[in-house]
């Protein structure tokens, strides 16, 4: 059996061009060669992957987890901005208790959005509904048995965006409408392995008892999201104990952090004992990313992904950040390989 790998050509029309850091203007980090080297070097296994593309994706699945208010504003975009134009909000409200943001003014997008490194565009809302219909795909196969693990690769990514905000280069939550859906059914576990704390996966499930959260990241003192993913943040209401935060100091290499999943992570799932898995996978935890301080190998990407195959769970593994271009696609291509050469039969 192929592994399947979940993409749409119509993702690479996502350009933002730079980006707004500490009154700076970047180039953007998350650029379309990104998708470009994953694309490369999956194609050249072709024995080993399949490529499908997915089907298109209602709003009702969206909304089960956003705000309606936040597509409103996606398409304001598509219908005010030209084509090529960037636009990124300004004003950044902290309270909204006199005045509601409009999704129908792009002065207002601050209102939905918590940082200036995510514009909006003319192409915002296709894309990221794109991004949502791979992640559905992958998880509709799985859940018709049709194969027991898939791969999406989404783009733009989503564990940032939350109920009724974007940031962080995400406009949906992928992993959390997935997560969602399952939740209504069995226990969902999703392990964010991305370099930068799951903020937003982790708001729209804190009070949350089905899914449980684990985000392993830099630690939020020092790394972007920075206001969250402490580790005294454990949920709330019916959902406390279900967000574990391990917060990791800059340059753990990839023997500390295998450490971390096997006596932190590992346990913790199989106490949860889960019926799904999805993992949010970022490879912005590379030795060489430019964005990342950890100092993992490509040796050691099927190493970690060897750890969640061996629990024998269906699993979801959607793309999330990695921006070392020239690596992106080897390093993506060795934890899926790994992945598949370690899994055990579902249990
Ligand atoms: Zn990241």
């Amino acid at each position: 059996m192929k592994f399947p790998v979940f993409f749409h050509p119509l993702q690479k029309e996502h350009k933002p061009l730079y980006e707004w850091a500490f009154g700076k203007k970047l180039n953007h980090p998350e650029t379309t060669k990104r998708i470009e080297s994953i694309l490369a070097a999956l194609e050249a296994s072709h024995n080993i992957f399949e490529f499908i593309v997915p089907e298109a994706i209602s709003q009702e699945l969206i909304h089960n987890v956003h705000d309606e208010k936040l597509t409103q504003l996606y398409l304001t975009a598509e219908e005010q901005l030209a084509k090529g134009k960037t636009f990124y909000p300004s004003v950044f409200p902290r309270s909204l208790i006199s005045k509601k943001p409009s999704a129908k003014k792009l002065a207002h997008a601050g209102g939905f959005c918590f940082d200036s490194g995510t514009p909006l565009t003319s192409v915002t809302k296709k894309v990221a509904e794109w991004s949502v219909a791979c992640a559905n795909g992958a998880a509709l196969l799985i859940e018709n048995k049709k194969s027991p693990f898939a791969y999406s690769l989404c783009r733009p990514p989503g564990h940032h965006a939350s109920h009724k905000s974007f940031g962080g280069y995400c406009y949906y939550n992928n992993a959390a409408i997935v997560a969602s859906r399952w939740a209504g059914k069995s226990k969902v576990a999703i392990v964010d392995i991305d370099f930068h704390h799951g903020n937003g996966t982790q708001d729209i499930f804190y009070e949350d008892n089905r899914v449980l959260f684990i985000s392993v990241h830099g630690h939020p003192l020092e790394f972007y999201p920075y206001f969250s993913g402490y580790e005294e943040e454990e949920g709330r209401g019916k959902g406390k104990g279900f967000t574990i935060n391990i917060p990791l100091s800059e340059g753990i290499d990839g023997y500390e952090y295998l450490k971390i999943i096997d006596t932190l992570v590992i346990p913790a799932l199989k106490k949860f004992d889960p019926k799904f898995l999805i993992l949010s996978a970022g490879f912005d935890t590379y030795k060489e990313d430019p964005i990342g301080r950890f100092n993992l190998e490509t040796d050691d990407f099927p190493e970690v992904a060897a750890r969640f195959a061996n629990l024998g769970l269906p699993t979801l593994i959607l793309q999330e950040g990695g921006y070392s271009v020239e690596k992106l696609g080897v390093n993506v291509r060795s934890f899926l390989e790994g992945f598949k050469d370690n899994f055990k039969k579902i249990k």
